[in-house]
């Protein structure tokens, strides 16, 4: 009798580990079809560091634009800074590209975006394209980019960077970008990431009616203040000051 007894509970228990080991092993299967995003996300080392990045240095500190917010949190940065600095890539502060130059503070570049309140079917100007970075993340929310760098080296390997990861709606051209790009304007919107002393006219010029400029003015060494550029419908620009900020030159050729 007791040895029936414990036959049978021996068998219930081999029973529950057999079928338990089954679902183990199946268990992809009954998961469903993850997201797509979040397989990538899988593969990328550097998705939760990018993440907090998100969360800590940019959405805490008031940028609210669900859109900036899902871009910054897919442009992977790392893939824009020199090798030897790509542990600090989602470090909160603007790190060195070479040829004296700098990819921006992550914050700055959410802020600098969410002023520009983008839409899906947007062109938009970028002067200084330095990593490529700035120009990965308005192309993950505008329809077209075109990008202005004055470094031949820095204009080059942006646009390989850009490339080889797939940003085909980015156009990077080398050259001086005082005077915009006439050939493509007017622009819905215009981001200037090294500044000059004062609005370059051009850039005023080649706004689209309705459309926003970002950019930093000031001297090398004195104060900077980031402004917001206006063109009313009526074509009547206002200009706001909006933040202290330290910019890399606007250089000229
Ligand atoms: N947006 C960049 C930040 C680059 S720093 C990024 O995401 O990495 C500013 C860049 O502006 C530098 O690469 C600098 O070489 C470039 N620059 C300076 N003067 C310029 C000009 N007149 N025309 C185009 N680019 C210029």
């Amino acid at each position: 009798m007791t040895l029936k007894l414990c036959l049978i509970i021996f068998l219930i228990i081999t029973v529950i580990f057999f079928v338990r080991g089954l679902r183990h092993k199946e268990s992809p299967m009954f998961m469903g079809n993850p997201d797509a995003g979040e397989q990538k996300q899988a593969r990328d080392p550097f998705a939760n560091e990018r993440a907090l990045m998100v969360d800590r240095q940019i959405r805490d500190r008031g940028v609210k634009d669900q859109k900036v917010l899902k871009a910054m949190k897919k442009v992977p940065r790392h893939e824009f800074v020199p090798d030897d600095l790509i542990r600090h890539s989602y470090s909160d502060e603007p790190l060195p590209i070479g040829h004296a130059q700098t990819i921006s503070q992550p914050y700055i570049v959410a802020f600098m975006t969410e002023m520009l309140e983008l839409d899906g079917d947007d062109i938009a100007l970028e002067i200084g394209t330095g990593s490529g970075y700035q120009a990965a993340v308005l192309a993950t929310l505008v329809k077209q980019v075109y990008t202005i760098e004055i470094v031949d080296a820095l204009g080059l390997q942006a646009k390989d960077k850009l490339k080889s990861l797939g940003y085909d709606n980015v156009e990077v051209k080398i050259g001086d970008g005082y005077n915009g790009w006439p050939e493509h304007a007017p622009f819905d919107a215009i981001i200037v990431t090294a500044a000059p002393k004062d609005i370059p006219a051009p850039l005023i010029d080649q706004l689209k009616k309705g459309g926003k400029m970002i950019i930093p003015t000031g001297g090398v060494n004195s104060a900077q203040t980031l402004r917001l550029v206006k063109k009313d419908m009526d074509g009547k620009v206002t200009i706001d000051n909006v933040l202290a900020v330290r910019f890399v030159p606007l250089t000229r050729k």
